[in-house]
């Protein structure tokens, strides 16, 4: 069975891991900070924290800049559920902004519109999560000037991009952002396990992160020369999103190749275009100008409406073929709970729908060779015929 996404492991990551495992070390040991400082320096970042997975490093941003009940939370619903379940566990309120319909990452004029009309109404916009959906940035000058006019903090849920570049920069999502978190679920573009990343550029927001990813607890020089060895203080509620000694190497070691896995997944975005660019039937995601796309997702559009089959159906016919599609994502906005609590007007989130609607995102990930992408493409164009 050909999944949509899947890890790449080898002899060098299984090394780093037993050696990690034969250490003195299993967790909060030297393999910990080396990731972190390996992260740091690749993604650009002046403090890099490693955490359990990417929702807890969303957790914690909303913790590091002390989202309350009144607070508004923006974000897209073309995204995992974990983004805007972050917002919820402040016990903030998540508004959704629809997609851009070529970029399909959050569309800058409703998002203007909607800060306007909330700022208006006395509500006090927080933070924009903007996704880089699929690989492809968001469009981040514009809400970095967004930010600046209305006062509201940025975070890069970067979990779909590690490896872009917007205009040249690879750093970029810290250069934008205040926060940016990352997630190394087997699927992403490195793996850890589970596993997570949190970078910012803010000395203050560090210093917190680092207390609430381990139970709020601070211990400084100053504190153990006043009180004694044993001492550490709680100031804030923290939690448990440690991230273990073996399974940073492992991160550490995949970090060397994700120029390559990026490479790679460009290479198969290519030959998928090559069969379905040009076909009326279908879109093919679009990479504007100034981005290099990293590819985490390819989502093919396919026009169901005006085709005999239906998406339901293609799903099992390409199933028992051996290829296991997926869809990426339902709209959070349409999720029962999110509905019952929050009932969001169906109107503001067309393209997302439509998206939605159509979307199927293929196979793609490193070890994907060019005679399955070809078996993939051609399965799909017969069925969709
Ligand atoms: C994977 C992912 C997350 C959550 O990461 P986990 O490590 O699975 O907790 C959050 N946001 C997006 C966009 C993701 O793709």
């Amino acid at each position: 069975m050909i999944s949509y996404g899947k890890q790449k492991i080898d002899e060098n990551d299984i090394q780093a891991v037993v050696d990690t495992l034969k250490s003195d070390w299993l967790t909060q040991g030297p393999a910990v900070k080396m990731f972190e400082n390996n992260l740091a320096k690749f993604f650009g970042a002046s403090h890099c924290y490693a955490v359990s997975n990417g929702t807890a490093a969303l957790h914690l941003s909303g913790l590091a800049l002390d989202w309350s009940p009144n607070d508004y939370i923006i974000t897209s619903p073309i995204t995992f559920l974990a983004t805007a379940n972050s917002i919820l566990y402040s016990g903030a309120t998540p508004i959704f902004i629809d997609i851009d319909p070529i970029t399909y990452t959050i569309d800058i004029l409703k998002l203007e519109k909607k800060i306007k009309s909330l700022t208006n109404n006395k509500k006090k916009i927080k933070a924009v999560i903007g996704v880089d959906f699929a690989g492809h940035p968001c469009d981040w000058e514009s809400l970095l000037k967004l930010s600046k006019k209305y006062n509201f903090k940025l975070i890069n849920d970067n979990c779909h991009a590690m490896g872009a570049s917007y205009k040249n920069n690879k750093k970029y999502a810290i250069k934008y952002a205040d926060i940016v978190t990352q997630s190394y679920h087997p699927v992403k573009h490195l793996t850890t396990g589970e596993g997570g990343a949190i970078f910012t550029k803010s000395k203050k927001i560090a210093s917190k992160i680092s207390a609430l990813r381990s139970h709020g607890m601070t211990k400084t020089a100053d504190l153990t020369r006043d009180n004694g060895q044993w001492y550490y203080e709680m100031n804030n509620l923290g939690y448990n999103y440690r991230i273990t000694d073996f399974q940073c190497a492992l991160g550490s070691s995949q970090l060397k190749k994700l120029n390559k896995f990026v490479e790679r997944r460009r290479e198969i975005a290519v030959l998928y275009d090559n069969y379905f660019s040009g076909n009326k039937q279908f879109i093919t995601p679009k990479v504007l100008n100034h981005v290099d796309h990293a590819y985490h997702l390819y989502p093919l559009q396919i026009d169901f409406k005006n085709i005999v089959i239906s998406k339901k159906s293609f799903f099992k016919e390409m199933y028992s073929k051996g290829i296991s599609l997926q869809v990426h994502y339902i709209p959070v906005n349409t999720q029962p709970y999110y509905k019952k609590n929050f009932g969001y007007d169906k109107k503001e989130f067309i393209n997302s729908s439509n998206f939605y609607n159509n979307e199927v995102s293929l196979p793609i990930y490193p070890d994907l060779k060019n005679s399955d992408i070809k078996f993939i493409a051609e399965a799909i164009l017969s069925s969709t015929k």
